[in-house]
């Protein structure tokens, strides 16, 4: 009884949950002690705000929590009307008996990427191909800031898909196809959350992570769907016990580890080879949620549903609320059906189909993170932080993430960089597109082309860069080529959200008509660099011999400076490919560690721009076989520490040796990679030695 606890400070209601100064668990214990059964079921639902009713429902059915769905934005779309919305929606809450506050959520992939202005960051692709952790880290912390100012404390980032199959449309929304890569960039966890596990999440520039989704969605093959012959999104993952592991599994213990608040499973389906039950929803899928997330991985927060997925679940709908909440789901994204999902919720538990104890454990772990979060003391905006919303600095962060993104594929004859004195032919269709640059997820669901936002073009980032320069522009390449010194093709998909992906070019990954004809004319002319803008690979085989400079530009975001940085010389290229890219459609799906592996550019290639330094050199060679040493001795084939050491021998032999020598290295390397995830270190070691000699 909190009379007799001497720690029990009684507030001005006499209740211990509204007294900051307990433990959060005490708090928890508390309300959760006092909440009626409708009170529990509300703080289970989670409604979009287009689909209220009314406003007072959110009070009548004590709704534990609303989201925007990609492009549901107030009128303006500005983020002073945004912190006004969150605010309007949270005083609904002060109605209810114990003024619980509700969570807010949004999708902010890549950056706050629902508001006009905000900073538009790389897709997560392109964070993968530049592959500094702490950069991945202040990209986080950026996004959340913007985010928090606006008054919305939870979102649902950041993928932690392994893509397998770049058909997939989701393929942009994953960091890469090896999990040691997506592993290691999970750094933007903290960089949302803060780094001191969840302890600094009631902090004015914090969010609540959701890292998705669980588990296997990069994984679905092409062809094995449930619902039509070309699905690769929300179809089935069909893989061994031991991949599923090591590729699927892997990024979600790490994410655990790093403290995320929310997980959000898979509208696909997971089929372990062997295991006799055929496919099973993810919604459904106890083993793996009440099995191995929670119990295995110990993850303490909750488990947020994937929007209206418990409806994919076979049977009726009692049986979909029965199953997911038994399967381990604490809050359900219903989103429009919040009504029959409450009593039939109730209904569920009064018949002893969920037991109390269930229901009592999803509200413990929903209010647990409200608490967290500072939401009972600080129910509103903190708006201190909006004016940072596509500040200057915060710009600054995106650009060097842009720049570190690029990956420079091919450059004969040293095309790249340009000089700022060079006349310049630039054509394509995403040279001077913010829509297309931006991708999907970016003001609207399903993003659009054209000017939705405030940001930079890859075109007028290049002017800003070469001020004065003779810089002509002809999207179709249909002005005249002649006099021109360089060509700059930008070429690629225009924006998708989910799916298969540029549908309007067809789900595969060809260029279109225009962009085919635009890098023939223009390579046909005069020396020429393609940049493809795109959210996966594109077949590039019959053109690449009259392309000199091939870059992998990804979905860059409103920071078209940060292209111009890396084409102007102003930084050098150093991206690396987070995905294989594949020679044809054909060869669909491939990856790093196939056994029969033929790209036309392996995993974890990109040339560089570094100039040389000439102490560099030995620094290099002595991390070569520093690198190769411990693999030797530790013999570890497929570990983390071992790529990790080949990763720096590499960044150490490209910063310090340079343009000139890193092509042959950059290849032994690239297979050393290979062959280590493979499980042949002794391959390895003969690939670094190969390199070594190269540098030598
Ligand atoms: C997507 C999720 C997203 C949710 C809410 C779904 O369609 O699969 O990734 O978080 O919508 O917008």
């Amino acid at each position: 009884a909190p009379a007799e606890d001497p720690l029990v400070v009684v507030n001005a209601h006499g209740l211990p949950y509204l007294d900051a100064r307990l433990p959060v668990r005490r708090r928890v214990a508390d309300l959760v002690s006092r909440m009626s059964l409708a009170e529990k079921a509300g703080q289970m639902t989670q409604a979009e705000r287009n689909a209220l009713k009314a406003p007072g429902d959110i009070a009548g059915y004590g709704l534990g929590s609303l989201l925007s769905g990609g492009g549901s934005v107030p009128t303006p779309n500005t983020p002073e009307a945004w912190a006004a919305m969150v605010d309007a929606y949270q005083l609904r809450t002060r109605a209810t008996r114990f003024q619980i506050p509700l969570i807010y959520g949004v999708d902010a992939v890549h950056g706050h990427n629902n508001v006009i202005g905000a900073t538009i960051m790389p897709h997560n692709i392109g964070i993968g191909a530049g592959r500094d952790p702490e950069l991945a880290a202040r990209t986080g912390a950026v996004t959340a800031k913007e985010v928090r100012a606006t008054g919305v404390p939870w979102d649902f980032a950041p993928c932690v898909c392994v893509t397998r199959d770049e058909r997939w449309g989701r393929s942009y929304e994953a960091f890469g196809e090896d999990p040691a890569l997506v592993t290691a960039m999970e750094t933007v966890i903290n960089g949302m959350q803060g780094a001191r596990n969840g302890k600094d999440l009631d902090r004015n520039d914090k969010v609540l992570t959701s890292a998705k989704h669980f588990v296997g969605d990069g994984g679905t093959a092409f062809g094995s769907s449930t619902t039509g012959s070309y699905t690769t999104d929300q179809g089935v993952t069909r893989v061994s016990r031991a991949e599923l592991e090591a590729v699927h599994l892997a990024p979600f213990a790490e994410a655990v580890k790093r403290g995320t608040g929310t997980v959000m499973p898979s509208y696909s389906s997971l089929d372990v080879l062997g295991d006799d039950r055929g496919p099973v929803k993810m919604h459904a899928n106890a083993e793996m949620i009440n099995g191995v997330l929670k119990d295995r991985m110990g993850f303490e927060g909750f488990v947020i549903s994937d929007w209206q997925a418990i409806d994919q679940i076979p049977g009726d709908y009692p049986g979909d609320v029965r199953t997911s909440v038994n399967a381990g789901l604490d809050m359900i994204m219903v989103p429009t059906n919040y009504q029959e999902f409450t009593r039939t919720l109730t209904a569920e538990v009064e018949a002893g189909r969920i037991s109390t104890a269930r229901i009592d454990d999803a509200v413990a772990r929903v209010l647990t993170q409200k608490f967290r979060l500072g939401l009972f003391e600080k129910p509103y905006a903190d708006t201190t932080h909006l004016p940072s919303i596509g500040s200057p600095g915060h710009r600054a962060v995106a650009r060097e993430a842009v720049a570190k993104s690029q990956v420079l594929l091919k450059n004969e004859g040293a095309v790249l960089p340009l000089k700022p004195t060079q006349k310049v032919y630039v054509a394509g269709s995403n040279a001077d597109d913010l829509g297309n640059q931006a991708g999907g997820w970016t003001i609207s669901w399903q993003g659009a082309s054209g000017r939705t936002t405030t940001g930079t073009t890859i075109l007028e980032g290049m002017r800003k860069a070469a001020p004065g320069a003779d810089i002509a522009w002809s999207k179709d390449a249909s002005a005249p080529t002649d006099g021109y010194e360089v060509g700059v093709v930008v070429v690629g998909e225009t924006p998708y959200a989910e799916g298969f992906g540029d549908v309007g070019n067809g789900h595969d990954l060809e260029l279109s008509p225009a962009d085919k004809a635009a890098v023939d004319k223009v390579c046909a002319a005069m020396p020429c660099a393609v940049l493809v803008v795109s959210g996966r690979p594109q077949l590039i085989a019959d053109r690449l011999p009259a392309v000199d400079a091939l870059v992998a530009s990804w979905l860059p975001g409103t920071e078209g400076d940060g292209v111009a940085d890396v084409l102007y010389g102003t930084r050098p290229f150093t991206g690396r490919l987070p995905v294989t890219w594949p020679r044809s459609e054909a060869q669909l799906p491939v990856n790093v560690g196939d056994s029969s592996y033929d790209p036309q550019f392996p995993y974890g290639w990109g040339l560089t721009t570094l100039t040389p330094t000439p102490s560099g050199g030995e620094r290099a060679l002595r991390a070569v076989r520093v690198a190769a040493e411990v693999l030797r001795t530790a013999g570890r084939g497929r570990s983390a520490e071992g790529r990790g050491l080949v990763e720096t021998a590499r960044l150490i032999v490209q910063d310090k040796i340079g343009q000139d020598i890193t092509e042959a290295v950059a290849k032994p390397f690239a297979e050393a990679d290979h062959l280590l995830l493979t499980g042949d270190p002794a391959g390895a070691i003969g690939k670094l030695t190969e390199a070594y000699r190269a540098a030598g």
